[in-house]
């Protein structure tokens, strides 16, 4: 049985926050804000693996109200929600991932944020692919006020 799974989420960047994806950390003077690490790319994915498995959603199973979430590390939530996913007998075929912001360019990183999420995955990193986008200078994203980040997995189960 296979299973396909989307994830997508939106950050705002601002001074004084990291810039993570994948729990890389990108050279960049703003960051995600949010009430976890922020990292967009790694909640993209969370969303993807767990509607794959119909099982929920990350704000179901961190809720952002509750206050051990706070700057909780994103790719430790990753492997919670991808143990829920591996409980249900389902192993991660591949993990295919845009995120666009205007900067920084995502390239350099590309290679480490694919062995993070492979690590976290439990995949090899060719199963794991991500590409960096622009907006093109357009809305929110293009004047860098925000990163978004989109992630489509399948799931096998034998
Ligand atoms: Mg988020």
């Amino acid at each position: 049985m296979i299973r396909i799974g989307l994830g997508r989420d939106l950050h705002r960047l601002v001074p004084g926050r990291r810039f993570l994806l994948a729990g890389v950390e990108l050279e960049s003077d703003r960051g995600e804000l949010g009430h976890s690490d922020g990292d967009v790319l790694a909640h993209a994915v969370i969303d993807a693996v767990l509607g794959a498995a119909g099982i929920g959603d990350i704000g179901a199973l961190f809720p952002p109200s509750d206050p051990q979430w706070k700057d909780a590390d994103s790719m430790e939530l990753l492997t919670v929600a991808f143990g829920k996913v591996k409980e249900q007998g389902w192993h991660l075929s591949n993990l295919d991932c845009v995120v666009t912001c205007e900067s920084p360019k995502l390239i350099p990183y590309r290679e480490r944020i694919r062995a993070a999420l492979a690590a976290a995955l439990e995949v090899d990193s060719d199963a794991i692919f991500v590409k960096g986008k622009t907006a093109e200078g357009l809305g929110p994203i293009g004047e860098g006020a925000a990163v978004d980040a989109e992630a489509v997995c399948l799931l096998e189960k034998l």
